[in-house]
């Protein structure tokens, strides 16, 4: 139903050391060969710590890497963060910003999630800008009005559909188990559209993915909604034989 190539995410969270996740990204890089023609975008984002042997692990191959997170500045005195720059210097393409979990941990607002945006394409990468409802939101009947809000409020200025994605994740549905049915699924996705439409000139390729809870048993039938262009996978991205199925349903 459109031109949009699907992207297929990983985000590992706080999880991974070298040895492990090196066999592990290995093994995915090997399945992406055996295709010599994947249909889709596939992405992991390991911690920072991994991402430049990640990176190494990954050359040549249809696998991409990126980072979880980035400061809003390019340098300077922020000890413990990291800039942009850096994750590209080590080999990553695509950074995400403003997971639901660096919200909530974090206390990061619209405002701060923007700017990261901002620092990531400035730093050379794809900006991934995470969305969702709460839980007490949805049942109080506020998520199109908070997805529009974060929508409006932390889409970086200058986005494009190749410098920024979209994640639509439900914070519900993050490592729960529980999904949305695919009728939720697409009326947020057809929400957040609109969003774009009125915010950016190449909105319609601009890629919106969904995660929460994604998995190979269920990734098809979240995949084949309408204006759904890939997912974005914690839990099960971390094992390279869990990944896969869901690489495959696009
Ligand atoms: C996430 O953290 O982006 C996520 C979707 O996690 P999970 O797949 O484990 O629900």
């Amino acid at each position: 139903s459109n031109q949009r190539r699907p992207l297929i995410a990983g985000n590992w969270k706080m999880n991974g050391l070298a040895t492990a996740a090196t066999s592990e990204l290995k093994e995915l890089v090997a399945l992406a060969k055996d295709h010599t023609a994947p249909k889709c975008d596939i992405l992991i984002c390991p911690p920072a710590t991994l991402v430049r042997e990640m990176a190494s692990a990954a050359e040549n191959s249809s696998v991409q890497i990126g980072g979880q997170d980035c400061h809003a500045n390019d340098s300077g005195a922020h000890t413990g963060d990291i800039a942009a720059e850096m994750l590209k210097d080590a080999g990553a393409n695509y950074c995400i910003v403003g997971h639901s979990e660096r919200r909530a941990d974090h206390g990061e607002s619209n405002a701060v999630v923007k700017a990261k945006a901002e620092a990531a394409h400035r730093g050379g990468l794809i900006a991934i800008v995470c969305v969702g409802e709460t839980l007490a939101e949805r049942e109080a009947d506020k998520t199109l009005d908070v997805i529009s809000d974060q929508v409006r409020n932390s889409l970086p200025n200058g986005a494009t559909a190749s410098n920024t994605v979209i994640a639509y994740e439900p914070v519900w549905a993050i490592g729960t188990g529980k999904t949305p049915t695919p009728l939720d699924v697409a009326t947020v996705h057809a929400h957040i559209r609109e969003e774009l439409a009125a915010l950016m000139s190449d909105s319609a390729q601009v890629r919106v993915l969904y995660g929460g809870s994604v998995k190979g048993s269920n990734a098809e039938e979240l995949m084949a909604v309408e204006n759904v262009d890939g997912a974005l996978v914690g839990g099960a991205s971390l094992k390279a034989a869990d990944f896969w199925p869901i690489v495959a349903t696009s």
